[in-house]
């Protein structure tokens, strides 16, 4: 049934508030045309989905439409009805997934299959997508203010625009474009790592550094070892070296499973060393230095380096990303505030009930920006747009958030070209911690650990495909 709205028209103020004509926005905002009609129902009419009619009204701007960003429009239109506005602001025309993009340094999969459109928000759910940068949030005044300067009003916004990469070891950000890639998130660096591994020959040595947790994707950089060693082992360089300098005390995720990849199943060709610190590279020659504890610093001289920088909540650093740069719209606005000593001031503490920041009301932080115990993942981001979603539909109604929400988080791992291991978890939230915890039987357990595949198998390789296929279209279809 077609939901039936009669609200005054809203075509004008958004393309004027977005700063937009109708020939620059979504074929179906576009379309509307400029007599009478609302803007509701020019939306209502010509998307696929019927919407349900709920008391709920408002105006929910979304910025970024990444895994959480886009779960969470989605969400927020298909239970919040077709009264509820949302608006999803991304810079880019359309999202490349980091999943599976280890796969791509493989040759195993192109890029270009890793891009998702979000055209499907706009035409199945109603979502407003727009391509624009955020540059302000003026939480004064509930306005996001975009690139070209156009305040937006929003009831609540919800931030969700992942991490940006720090300078380290050295270097700086224009030598992860050129020179030593990071590949943390998929795009042109992804291509730049792919070329450089294919250019290495039997004997040349690849060096991967991991920076103390919490990190984007808990298993990926262990994965990506793997992934590359196979493929070097696959291609007649089976001398060739893969070394891991991991900041952290050992092994993030999926310790069982990688331990038992980097002494059997890569013996010999992967060396894993934890605790690495004082890490230096030189993005021209390539030489790597470290040291271990109060060890004397060693010395590498690696053919392709890949660093994964520490990173931080997008748009902290306004522009050199800095430790001392907090001038981006995300700090300026306040979010920005967990405190734990090591990491401070790089997340947004938010209550897990809601995603609002504990800082600044109306304004929710999903996905990887965003601390409040789970861990950092694209999965995960999914999971806590739909918790935002839900919340957010409950408080405009004028209620309050579910009082006991469960996510799950689940990630599989490719090990050689045709195998691979997984990682499953359920969370649940903690009153007394005021987080999400791992939940085991059922109850809350203070350990409670995730649980991960017994064996690595061809088996959960074809899963993987299955669980990757229903978690994009999960978040964009
Ligand atoms: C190699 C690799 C493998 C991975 N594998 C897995 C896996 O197997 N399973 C898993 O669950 N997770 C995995 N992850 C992690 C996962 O990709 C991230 O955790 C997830 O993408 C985070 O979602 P997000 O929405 O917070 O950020 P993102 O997905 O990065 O989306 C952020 C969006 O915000 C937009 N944006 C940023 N700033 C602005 C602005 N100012 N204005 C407008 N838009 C803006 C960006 O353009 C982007 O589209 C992997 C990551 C990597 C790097």
């Amino acid at each position: 049934m077609k939901p039936s709205c009669h609200l005054p028209s809203r075509r004008n103020w958004l393309l004027t508030s977005l700063g937009l004509s109708a020939a620059t926005v979504a074929p179906w905002l576009a379309h509307a045309d400029n007599d009478d009609h609302d803007f509701e129902h020019e939306v209502s009419s010509n998307i696929s989905l019927a919407l349900a009619q709920t008391n709920v009204s408002g105006h929910v701007v979304v910025v970024g439409g990444g895994m959480a960003g886009a779960s969470t429009a989605k969400y927020l239109r298909l239970w919040g009805g077709a009264q509820l506005h949302v608006t999803l602001i991304d810079t880019d025309a359309s999202y490349t997934s980091n999943i599976m993009s280890n796969l791509v340094l493989t040759q195993q999969r192109t890029l270009g299959s890793l891009d998702y459109k979000r055209d499907v928000l706009a035409s199945s759910y109603g979502v407003t997508v727009v391509q624009n940068r955020v540059t302000r949030l003026d939480t004064a005044n509930k306005q996001v203010i975009l690139a070209s300067g156009a305040p937006l009003s929003y009831d609540r916004v919800v931030v969700a625009s992942g991490v940006e990469f720090m300078p380290a070891y050295g270097l700086t950000v224009s030598d992860y474009e050129t020179k030593t890639p990071h590949a943390w998130r998929a795009g042109s660096q992804t291509s730049l790592l792919a070329t450089q591994i294919d250019a290495m020959v039997d004997g040349d040595t690849f060096v991967m550094t991991i920076p103390l947790a919490p990190y984007r994707c808990p298993p990926g950089p262990y994965e990506r070892a793997c992934v590359v060693a196979d493929l070097l082992k696959r291609t007649g360089r089976g001398n060739a070296r893969v070394i891991v300098l991991d900041e952290n005390p050992g092994i993030q995720a999926e310790s069982g499973t990688f331990q038992n990849a980097f002494s059997f199943v890569h013996a010999g060709v992967i060396s894993y060393q934890s605790n690495a610190s004082n890490i230096q590279i030189n993005p021209d020659t390539k030489v790597v230095t470290y040291s271990v504890g109060n060890g004397a610093m060693q010395t590498i001289n690696a053919k392709v380096v890949n660093p994964i920088p520490p990173h931080r909540a997008a748009g902290i650093g306004a522009s050199t990303l800095a430790d001392n740069d907090t001038a981006g719209w995300f700090a300026l606005a306040g979010l920005n505030n967990n405190t734990n000593t090591s990491y401070a001031r790089r997340w947004a503490l938010v209550d897990p009930l809601s995603y609002e920041s504990r800082a600044v009301p109306y304004v929710h932080v999903v996905g990887d920006a965003a601390q409040c115990g789970l861990p950092k993942a694209g999965h995960v981001g999914n999971q806590e747009g739909k918790i935002c979603a839900d919340a957010i539909v409950r408080l405009l109604g004028g209620g309050a958030p579910d009082s006991a929400p469960v996510a799950n988080s689940a990630c599989y791992s490719p090990i050689t070209a045709n195998t691979a291991s997984w990682l499953t978890a359920v969370y649940q939230y903690d009153v007394s911690s005021s987080e999400m915890k791992v939940a085991s039987n059922g109850g809350l357990t203070a350990g409670g650990a995730a649980v991960e595949s017994a064996s690595i198998s061809s088996r959960n390789y074809t899963q993987m495909g299955v669980w990757f296929n229903t978690l994009m279209k999960d978040t964009f279809a």
